[in-house]
């Protein structure tokens, strides 16, 4: 079951904005994670990040071979090399755009509960935390890619708008 909630889709405003810092762990975050999940799990996402289903908040989730990840005010602390690979977004529904992210990177986090961890990524799992914290900074997949490619992918964007207003 999901709330009033919803899945917001660039150029929804709430996906640049500030997110706030998580200060307190309790019932009502617990609640807000779960559906996070459940959402991720809805549509069928890697990853999803709190204002990707419009909450301005320093969480995001992650499942990746059978794990969750909670991220919750997460900070890369280290990242090492170089990986070039197709990443899609949630929130740009449609759109798969090779992006040059490290190859490996060392998040420090912390969990639904407020305990803090340290992850160390690599490969794909790496790919997918440098995309959510990215979220979590107001920065989409499309700022790694060239201003041409930018423009495309929004024209495409506001046609796939539009012709959904038509039906
Ligand atoms: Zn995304």
């Amino acid at each position: 079951m999901l709330s009033d909630h919803t899945l917001r889709v660039y150029p929804d405003p709430v996906l640049r904005e500030e997110t706030k810092v998580i200060e307190s762990f309790d019932e009502s975050f617990d609640t807000f994670v779960d559906e996070l999940k459940n959402f991720m799990i809805e549509y069928d996402g890697v990853g999803l990040a709190a204002p990707q289903i419009g909450e301005s908040l320093k969480v995001a989730v992650i499942f990746y071979e059978e794990k969750f990840y909670v991220l919750v005010n997460p900070v890369i602390k280290y990242k090492e090399g170089e990986q070039r690979d197709q990443e899609g977004c949630l929130s740009f529904p449609g759109i798969f755009e090779d992006v040059t992210r490290p190859y490996r990177v060392i998040v420090e986090a912390r969990d639904g509960k407020g305990v803090p961890y340290t992850v160390e990524a690599e490969g794909f799992l790496a790919r997918a935390m440098c995309h959510e914290i990215d979220h979590l900074n107001g920065r989409l997949m499309i700022d790694h890619l060239s201003p041409m490619k930018r423009e495309m992918i929004k024209k495409k964007l506001s046609k796939m708008r539009r012709e959904d207003n038509d039906s």
